[in-house]
């Protein structure tokens, strides 16, 4: 592992704080179902034992990420020689009035779930992402017209260059389209408290139903994917432009452009990372040359 010894990293996990795997394969780690192996997988169970093991990973200056639930990310296909950290066994959610306090691996669909039966309205438009708090916060996820910037009060968050946890206000994420200070600071999401407001259950739940329905009618939820490849186009509708270049259903390796939603690039089965990059590259070159538009990725190269 590039900057540390796997008998130096099961030494400091051992004693019941995490969970972890060695060499596991990326693909079962990442909705996109691709990429080789990973060194080490650490599941750390708390807020405490995550921000002590990053602050363990950083002193060491050994290779890691923190992912949630790997659905905005493309691994590589030889494997990373480091730690992927993986916040999902951290999942308490509380409420306090129309608060909700969330932490990061907490599934953003499951914090819906868990307003509406609160009747609490405002995570409506998070009901279908299928990502964690962490990651949603970080990417400023949105959908349907509304986004995590709508919602969020503040973020409870650790800070490597202090070596401590701080708390960033709404202004201090600096929430933007799938942006936000998060992308550009190195900082990790704790957990995320969220101000919705008192609303009607029954409302709220067929507000839900609807989106769902409009996502499985729209999106190729059948295929492995990581959802919309690529930003909007300031001025454009981005699926269509690659619509309109007649990439639905162009094909490279495994990987495929959606013939459902010419935004999504999905694994028809045996894709590898390499074949989505070879894939996105081409719809970026063919929009680029048709439109004179460039594309601007969400998926995250790891
Ligand atoms: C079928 C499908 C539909 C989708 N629909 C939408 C949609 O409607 N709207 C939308 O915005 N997105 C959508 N996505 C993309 C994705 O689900 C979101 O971007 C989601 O917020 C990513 O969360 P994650 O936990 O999977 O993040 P990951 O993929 O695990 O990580 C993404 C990035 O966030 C960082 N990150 C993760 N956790 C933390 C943390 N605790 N602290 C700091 N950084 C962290 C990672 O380092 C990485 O850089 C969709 C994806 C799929 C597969």
């Amino acid at each position: 592992m590039t900057g540390l010894k796997t008998e130096e990293l099961l030494s400091f996990i051992g004693g019941g704080c995490y969970e972890y795997t060695l060499d596991a394969p990326a693909s079962e780690l990442t909705s996109f179902r691709t990429g080789g192996k990973v060194a080490a997988v650490v599941y750390p169970k708390n807020k405490r034992a995550l921000c002590a093991l990053l602050r363990f990973l950083s002193e060491r200056d050994a290779r890691h990420i923190t992912l949630g639930c790997g659905t905005n990310v493309l691994a590589p296909d030889d494997g990373y020689d480091g730690v992927f950290v993986m916040t999902q066994k951290m999942t308490r959610i509380s409420l306090d009035g129309s608060v909700m306090t969330a932490e990061c691996g907490r599934g953003v669909t499951s914090c819906a779930s868990a307003a509406q039966k609160a009747g609490l309205s405002g995570l409506e438009f998070a009901y279908g992402i299928p990502g964690s708090v962490g990651g949603a916060v970080f990417m400023n996820a949105g959908a349907y017209g509304s986004e995590i910037r709508d919602i969020i009060k503040d973020a409870e968050c650790w800070d490597p260059e202090q070596g401590e946890t701080v708390t960033l206000t709404k202004d201090e994420l600096s929430l933007g389209y799938r942006d936000s200070i998060l992308r550009h600071n190195g900082m990790t999401v704790l957990s995320a408290r969220f101000a919705l407001t008192p609303g009607d259950g029954g409302e709220i739940s067929a507000k839900m139903a609807e989106l769902m329905s409009k996502r499985r009618d729209k999106q190729p939820l059948e295929y492995p994917s990581a959802g919309s490849v690529f930003k909007r186009a300031p001025g454009h509708f981005t699926g269509k432009l690659i619509e309109d270049c007649g990439l639905k259903g162009t094909r490279i390796g495994g990987a495929v452009v959606s013939e459902k939603h010419a935004g999504f690039i999905v694994n028809a089965g045996s894709a590898t990372s390499n074949d989505v990059k070879a894939l996105v590259s081409l719809v970026e070159e063919r929009v680029f040359a048709e439109f004179g538009v460039r594309l601007e990725r969400e998926l995250i190269y790891l």
